[in-house]
């Protein structure tokens, strides 16, 4: 089992955290949306990009008449604070157009921190976890790909588990070919 504890690695000396990001887009090129947010989390300076899941095509769920969404989760490694990298994903979200009217909207790009490292915060704009992501198949789908045996700091369950245990709304989450 991967040990969470872990996951603030010192590398040379230098603090790395392993951290885990949704990726989502409804509008436009949502798939180009969500590579180019790969490619500039890359280019984040004091961030790589270690690993991607698939990308998926989830259907919305708690709205009506929204266009269906492009979902998939990075892993990151960063040496930043999880602050300065939530400033960093909001700038990148503006980059690629994004708006924000309402809460639940349409938006060409969201990204969230799932997890970072194994910290818990609680402020009032930064939660992590990510206060739903154990609720929401279209994120665990694509985190268990790259960390199925991660133990969630505060629910104290693995990915897998969690998955399971997310009830089925008939929300239709489905890996697009090739991506
Ligand atoms: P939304 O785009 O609807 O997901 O909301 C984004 C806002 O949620 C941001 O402006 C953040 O201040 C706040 N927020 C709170 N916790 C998180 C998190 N773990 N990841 C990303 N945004 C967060």
């Amino acid at each position: 089992m991967r040990d969470f504890g872990r996951q603030v690695l010192d590398i040379c000396g230098e603090r790395v955290t392993a951290v885990f990001i949704s990726i989502g887009s409804n509008m436009g090129d949502k798939t180009g949306y969500c590579l180019s947010a790969l490619d500039r989390m890359d280019r984040i300076p004091g961030c790589t990009v270690k690993a991607r899941s698939s990308l998926y095509r989830t259907e919305p769920v708690g709205v009506e008449g929204q266009d269906w969404y492009v979902n998939g989760v990075a892993e990151l490694e960063v040496e930043l604070t999880a602050r300065v990298l939530l400033d960093r994903l909001l700038a990148i979200e503006k980059e690629m157009g994004r708006e924000r009217r309402k809460k639940w909207d349409s938006r060409t790009l969201d990204l969230d921190i799932l997890l970072f490292g194994s910290q818990a915060i609680h402020e009032k704009d930064l939660i992590v976890p990510h206060p739903l992501m154990h609720e929401r198949r279209f994120v665990l789908a694509p985190l268990t790909e790259l960390a199925p045996d991660l133990i969630h700091p505060v629910l104290g369950k693995t990915i897998t588990e969690l998955l399971e245990k997310v009830p089925d709304d008939g929300q239709q989450v489905m890996p697009l070919k090739g991506l």
